[in-house]
């Protein structure tokens, strides 16, 4: 139960707070760690609404989004890449979207919400109030770091799949391809496992490679590690990561 709620007006505000408090959690739209399916149950909480994280703005090459903007507002901006668009409009609904945020969901480092894949593939960044480093290194190392910004790259070359249950549920599975001058990124993610790169297939490929969906997809299922779980087998997951990314990989390469 919430017993100490805290409503910073700056970010140096916000980092006192929670070096006198450890066990205090951030909150930005609150939809996560007051959820029962979060399993947190925390007693001090960061309000980060006062501290002015509610824009989205282009910033050269990128779209600057602030820790605090809705993912709905996210939606329905103009220079949203499509990419960032249809993950977020798969969302469950709209009460969700107006609540939750973009930061929320990157520090929960959930591999059931697939629009991660999505930022992994497109090399997009965050800001904290000491570094600038990728979504992928924030989410795979032991960052917990207040974020203040994210930093997406506006014209990039990506393409997202997910799996669910039901239509706009939470993923199973979701993969995402992203090319850009750095080379390709191919990521897969599993619910109850983790999100990751497939860095060997990554090097494998090249622009030349037969785009035949079939023998794609048979390469990028044996380069998937899975495991069954009460909902589905492990083989069904590695085929269906094989099948979508294959197609990714495909609208990515023709340039979607
Ligand atoms: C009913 C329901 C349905 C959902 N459906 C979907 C779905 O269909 N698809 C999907 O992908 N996801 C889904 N989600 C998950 C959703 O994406 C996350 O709950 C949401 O994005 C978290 O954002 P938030 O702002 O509410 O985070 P909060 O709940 O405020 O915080 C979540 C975590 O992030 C930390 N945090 C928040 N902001 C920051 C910050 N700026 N810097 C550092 N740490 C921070 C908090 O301390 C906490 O640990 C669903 C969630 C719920 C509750």
């Amino acid at each position: 139960m919430i017993t100490e709620f805290f409503k910073p007006a700056t970010i140096e505000e916000a980092l006192q707070l929670k070096s006198t408090y450890p066990e205090a959690l951030y909150m930005a739209g609150g939809s996560w760690i007051n959820s029962s399916r979060s399993a947190t149950d925390p007693e001090v909480v960061i309000s980060l609404s006062g501290l002015g994280l509610n824009f989205i703005h282009q910033e050269g090459a990128f779209l600057s989004i602030g820790a605090t903007t809705t993912l709905q507002d996210i939606a329905d901006h103009s220079l949203t890449p499509d990419f960032l668009r249809t993950c977020l409009k798969q969302f469950r609904n709209r009460n969700i979207r107006n609540q939750a945020t973009l930061a929320g969901m990157i520090a929960t480092k959930n591999p059931a919400f697939s629009s991660l894949t999505a930022l992994i593939a497109a090399n997009a960044e965050v800001e904290t109030p000491s570094q600038k480093i990728t979504v992928e290194d924030y989410i795979t190392t032991p960052q917990d770091g207040l974020i203040s910004t994210i930093l997406i790259p506006l014209n990039p070359r990506v393409c997202a799949r997910k799996h669910s249950v039901t239509a706009r549920g939470v993923s199973l599975v979701s993969v995402a391809a992203g090319f850009s001058d750095q080379g390709i990124r191919l990521v897969v993610a599993q619910d109850g496992g983790k999100i990751e790169r497939l860095k060997d297939f990554e090097k494998k490929f090249d622009a030349s490679m037969p785009k035949d969906r079939d023998n794609l997809s048979n390469q990028i299922k044996n380069a998937v590690v899975s495991f069954d779980d009460y909902r589905t087998s492990g083989a069904f997951k590695k085929y269906i990561a094989g099948v979508m990314l294959a197609d990714c990989l495909i609208q990515a390469a023709e340039g979607v």
